[in-house]
């Protein structure tokens, strides 16, 4: 069931649970603004996911409301994790599903990175 962007923050939600160590995570990154860690159902060979560890439910939360030095750390954050995980050379694909016709399905911001194959023109 896609979440209702508008929403105010629930912090029940998995991946408030991961950011608290509630849940485990595969994870590939952390620093004071970001996590990143492995999708549990991959879409692609590399599908990581990267969350700013504020308490926002989207990407409109998120580019309304943050603070600059977070939104220039997550930022920061996406492309240090592609970099380091040798993605630039080959390329990869950046997604931030917001909202009901995006199916969003988890409301904390998530930036999913695709890479490993050739992605095609679009998701489906
Ligand atoms: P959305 O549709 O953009 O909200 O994507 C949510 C993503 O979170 C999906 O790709 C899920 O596979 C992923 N996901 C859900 N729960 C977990 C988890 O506990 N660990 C890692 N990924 C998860």
């Amino acid at each position: 069931m896609p979440v209702d962007a508008t929403l105010p923050y629930d912090d029940d939600n998995i991946f408030a649970k991961i950011l608290r160590g509630e849940i485990p995570c595969d994870k590939v990154h952390e620093d004071e603004h970001t996590l990143a860690f492995r999708d549990i159902n991959p879409q692609a060979p590399t599908h990581i996911l990267v969350i700013p560890k504020g308490r926002y439910v989207s990407w409109a939360d998120f580019s309304a409301r943050a603070q600059d030095a977070e939104i220039t750390g997550f930022v920061r954050a996406v492309g240090t994790i592609a970099r380091q995980a040798g993605l630039v050379e080959t390329g990869y694909r950046l997604l931030a599903n917001t909202g009901g016709d995006a199916h969003q399905e988890v409301p904390h911001l998530h930036v999913h990175i695709f890479a490993g194959t050739n992605l095609g023109p679009m998701l489906a």
